[in-house]
């Protein structure tokens, strides 16, 4: 399904599902779904988290004080926020912001999945530690790998990745805002690139079951 039309259909109908969602017990505590706002068509995707109180309160990503630093980030290239897609590892807000616990990302993983395979972004950035690890299917933290743009096949689909230290962290200490505003100036001409070859398939070599799925290489 290529095009734009009915790719935003079938994310809509995927809003549907995830908003009336019961696959985890974040269920029972959250106040609205947080399924994720922008451009259906986006080439430029961020992935956070976890929805926070404002946004559990508004059914919105990135509305508290890390979205309007996010929100500078983005104009600081010339982006809007309609320009892109925002979503989160967590549709639903974990209790007083805890850690997502791992069951509660395997639970939501497939909302995730779906949103990358219908929105066909070019280039996803990964907010912070969750986000990355989740879509580098790697276990290297984010002070390693930020700033570093990275090939991966997401959602059926080559494209680049590039983790990013959260927002949040970044109102938190300045050097943190200052990389940060530092690794978003790579993005223009991340979504310039021509998008990553496939590897080519080696035919004497197997394929492990987790390389098949849709994250992770
Ligand atoms: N932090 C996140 O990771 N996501 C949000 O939507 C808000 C804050």
């Amino acid at each position: 399904m290529s095009d734009p039309e009915s790719r935003r259909e079938a994310l809509v109908e995927v809003y549907n599902q995830a908003s009336a969602c019961e696959r985890c017990p974040l269920s029972e505590t959250r106040n609205r779904v947080v399924f994720g706002a922008g451009n259906a068509d986006a080439d430029l995707m961020f992935v956070g988290e976890a929805p926070g109180a404002e946004e559990d309160r508004q059914g919105l990503p990135f509305v508290g004080r890390a979205g309007a630093f996010l929100t500078e980030l983005l104009e600081g290239i010339g982006l809007k926020r309609e320009d892109v897609f925002i979503a989160n590892v967590l549709k639903c807000r974990p209790p007083g912001n805890r850690d997502p616990q791992p069951e509660e990302i395997d639970s939501c993983r497939p909302y995730l999945e779906q949103q990358v395979d219908l929105i066909q972004p070019r280039v996803i950035g990964t907010l912070g530690n969750f986000a990355t690890k989740l879509l580098t299917a790697k276990p290297t933290g984010i002070t390693k790998v930020r700033g570093t743009p990275q090939e991966q096949l997401i959602g059926g689909r080559h494209l680049y990745l590039l983790p990013l230290f959260h927002p949040a962290a970044g109102l938190r200490t300045p050097r943190v805002a200052e990389q940060l505003r530092e690794d978003f100036r790579l993005i223009p001409d991340l979504l310039e690139q021509p998008l990553p070859e496939p590897e080519p398939l080696v035919a004497d070599r197997e394929v492990e079951p987790d390389q098949m799925g849709l994250f992770g290489r």
